[in-house]
């Protein structure tokens, strides 16, 4: 297509989208500003419109209208994402899904429900805790369902209750053929056929818009303890997660903290915690079992550790959660007028400390302030560079020291990403970690969404067959 006749075919949807839609489809430009960006460090483009669907039929006629006249299409949920996921870098449709926020049903006895993708996961929490029932994945933000399905989210209850791989029940999803799927069902097993649902989760919003989402739910645990713990040395605290989690205690929580971190909370919350390697934890589960169980954990820690901090009311416990969540806060005010360029990646167990250590002399050898949190349980951390973007070197800097955090975790065996997905930051490492495999991935592309509408530019390096 030329460029004047792609710039009519925008013109033509975005007419399209205002007469059937009304103020249910905007141009104006905070709108538009606002759908340009997600929460992370990578550049905003602007889409051409923004739609607010409210349901599957709404998303598979905008879906329709932007293929007749091959314009790309971008789902958008919250716009937490960490990876530039829902930047729409080719313009195009926006897809809002806030107005699809139904709760469709909740069914306590199977322990599942069914919401529309634009369910915030607070909400949803709030409306099933009166049955008793909670939905665990805990992103941190307060992200869309359908988003954190897209993205494969977790967050720091992974460890105990699983991933968005491992609850969602089943999709309904717009493809980018136009064709509505249902995939999956509301059983525990199934061995019928090829697996779409765990296809379409981390997908990214690459092969369709996904409409609604079954999830499986979780007991409300009656009791929970947590704990802050100093060590001395990273390597004993790895060792000291390995022994816990290989005994099955009933831990939902293990976040871990460099002392650098913990030195940018203490200053943001008047605390002083030890500025050591910290693990932050949390037994879920009835009285006996998290007493017996963090008896068994302070044996296993006390000779490598100090317990500095133990919370029992929710109060207490709500207290030392809220130092985890604001820890971007802590960083941004650590640096004042810095930006975060916040890493994510994975690595086996019994890899994370070398990885650990190896990213703190990286970090002192480059003179980059390069603080670490990390869902220690699952392999996964995040360092997070304070960048002062004005300026050229500190940036390249920082590119430099992505590539090479990147490089170790894939030498150490590990992932790319552990949670944040592979947006638009992440795209020329795919290749590294996959090889072959990403050709397969691109064939599946290709069939649900042959005309590369869906999220273009994402995912793939541009220069990929
Ligand atoms: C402070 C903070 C902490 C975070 N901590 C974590 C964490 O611990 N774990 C974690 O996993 N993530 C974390 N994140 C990242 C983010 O919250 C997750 O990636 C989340 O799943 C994104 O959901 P969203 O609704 O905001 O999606 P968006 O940002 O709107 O979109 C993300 C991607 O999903 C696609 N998408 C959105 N909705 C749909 C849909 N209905 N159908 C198809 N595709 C869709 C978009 O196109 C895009 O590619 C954090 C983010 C912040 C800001």
């Amino acid at each position: 297509m030329t460029g004047r006749s792609a710039d009519r075919g925008r013109t033509l949807v975005s007419q399209a989208l205002i007469d059937r839609f009304g103020t249910r489809a905007s141009t104006a430009s905070s709108v538009l500003d606002h759908h340009s960006h997600d929460e992370s460090w990578h550049f905003a483009t602007r889409p051409d419109i923004v739609v607010y669907p409210e349901t599957t039929d709404e998303v598979r006629a905008i879906v329709g209208l932007a293929r007749d006249h091959r314009v790309p299409i971008v789902p958008f949920g919250a716009g937490t994402s960490m990876e530039g996921n829902c930047n729409p870098v080719r313009g195009g449709v926006s897809i809002d899904t806030s107005r699809m926020d139904a709760i469709l049903s909740i069914d306590p006895d199977n322990r599942d429900c069914r919401v529309q993708a634009g369910v915030r996961r607070t909400h949803l929490n709030e409306m099933v805790r009166d049955t008793g029932l909670f939905f665990p994945v805990d992103p941190g933000a307060d992200a869309s369902i359908g988003g954190m399905a897209a993205t494969r989210a977790s967050g720091t209850m992974t460890l105990l209750h699983g991933s968005m791989r491992d609850l969602v029940t089943g999709l309904t999803v717009v493809l980018g053929t136009g064709d509505v799927v249902q995939t999956g069902g509301r059983v525990r097993k199934s061995s019928s056929g090829y697996d779409l649902t765990r296809l379409l989760i981390g997908s990214e919003g690459t092969l369709g818009v996904i409409t609604e989402v079954g999830l499986w739910l979780k007991p409300i645990p009656s009791a929970s303890v947590a704990g802050l713990f100093a060590f001395d040395h990273t390597s004993d605290l790895v060792e000291c997660v390995h022994d816990v989690t290989a005994l099955g205690l009933s831990l939902a929580r293990l976040e871990f903290m460099d002392p650098l971190e913990v030195r940018i909370l203490n200053a943001y919350s008047k605390t002083s915690f030890p500025e050591k390697p910290t693990l932050l934890m949390e037994l879920q589960g009835d009285d006996n079992r998290v007493q017996s169980d963090f008896a068994v954990l302070l044996e296993i820690a006390a000779p490598v550790s100090t317990l500095v901090h133990k919370a029992i009311t929710q109060e207490q416990k709500n207290a030392l959660w809220k130092l985890r969540h604001d820890i971007a806060y802590a960083e941004k005010q650590y640096r004042p007028g810095a930006d975060l360029f916040v890493t994510d990646v994975a690595v086996p167990l019994s890899n994370l400390a070398t990885l650990v250590e190896s990213v703190r002399r990286h970090a002192a050898d480059t003179g980059i302030l390069a603080p670490i949190v990390g869902h220690i349980g699952d392999g996964n951390i995040h360092v997070t560079l304070l960048i002062d973007r004005s300026s050229d070197a500190e940036v390249e800097a920082a590119e430099r020291f992505h590539d090479w955090i990147i490089g170790e975790a894939l030498r150490l065996e590990g992932t790319i990403t552990g949670e944040h997905g592979v947006g638009m930051g992440k795209r020329k490492y795919l290749a590294i970690e996959h090889g072959i495999s990403v050709s397969v991935m691109r064939g599946i592309k290709a069939k649900l969404d042959p005309l590369d509408l869906m999220n273009p530019g994402k995912i793939f390096p541009d220069d990929y067959a």
